[in-house]
């Protein structure tokens, strides 16, 4: 039986057969007080949502919702490493469960063989230049198989069933994640962005690649160079100038 190893995350937990998106009931939560640590679970989303508005498809059963809510004490402009936190800490309960080598894609994406397996939205919410809290929400397409998927997604995604050969525990899988999370943050509290960041550019995807960014109306090509030491993407311009891109609106496509 696994059992949950963690001190904070995942001690409080709500947990639903089936919400609209867990980040909203998260959000609720934390507003109502919730401690860190805490997770919302359901096992399905009706309304799954991913970055600027897009669908995160959560059939039940197969994967894991998941969102957590923290509230780091930190300046704003450090909070975009949460995500490439959580994505470090999906990665290793991924290579420790699974057959599944992962791939990371700035910022917000897990592929593997390039499709996606996981995706992770972050949301924000500050109150005179603090952190109040944020919620981390974390989807994995764990045990579907192809005809799991409807047609849009099938073309973008996989599963760790389908890429690593065998069915997955969700909850020996959660429970690791949730370790590797707490672990991996409280490291990062302690110690800064460093050794996350060598973490995270160990499986980062496209780096070295042409890169489309898309940026609202704005697009350009570039090449993908790495991540500085807060967790923005480097982008070499046409004109070989060095660019520093934040998560927030911003999106990339291989070239
Ligand atoms: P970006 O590159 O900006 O992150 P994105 O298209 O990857 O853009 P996300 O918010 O990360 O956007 O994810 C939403 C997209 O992921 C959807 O538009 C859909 O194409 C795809 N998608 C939806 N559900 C799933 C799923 N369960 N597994 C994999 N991919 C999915």
């Amino acid at each position: 039986e696994p059992r949950l190893e963690t001190e904070r995350f995942g001690r409080n937990y709500h947990f639903h057969t089936s919400l609209p998106s867990s980040n909203i009931t998260a959000k609720e939560l934390a507003r109502q007080g919730a401690l860190e640590g805490t997770v919302v679970l359901t096992e399905e989303q009706t309304a799954g949502r991913g970055r600027l508005g897009r669908g995160w498809y959560s059939p039940p059963g197969l994967g894991i919702y998941m969102s957590l809510i923290m509230r780091p004490r930190i300046p704003l402009g450090q909070t975009p490493q949460v995500t490439l936190l959580a994505s470090v800490a999906v990665c290793k309960a991924l290579e420790a469960v699974t057959a599944v080598r992962p791939q990371i894609k700035w910022p917000n994406d897990i592929l593997v063989n390039g499709k996606k397996l996981c995706g992770i939205l972050t949301e924000l919410n500050a109150e005179m230049e603090a952190v109040n809290y944020l919620v981390v929400g974390i989807g994995i397409n764990l045990n579907q198989q192809p005809a799991d998927f409807p047609g849009d997604v099938a073309n973008v995604a996989t599963s760790a069933a389908i890429a690593g050969g065998e069915p997955v525990d969700r909850i020996r899988f959660l429970t690791t994640l949730l370790s590797f999370f707490e672990a991996d943050y409280d490291h990062w509290l302690q110690n800064g962005f460093g050794q996350l960041r060598e973490e995270w550019l160990a499986r980062a995807a496209g780096m070295g690649t042409t890169v489309r960014i898309i940026a609202g109306k704005q697009e350009w090509l570039g090449q993908a160079e790495g991540i500085d030491t807060d967790g923005a993407l480097l982008v070499r311009n046409e004109d070989g100038e060095l660019q520093r891109l934040i998560s927030g609106e911003v999106s990339l496509r291989p070239e």
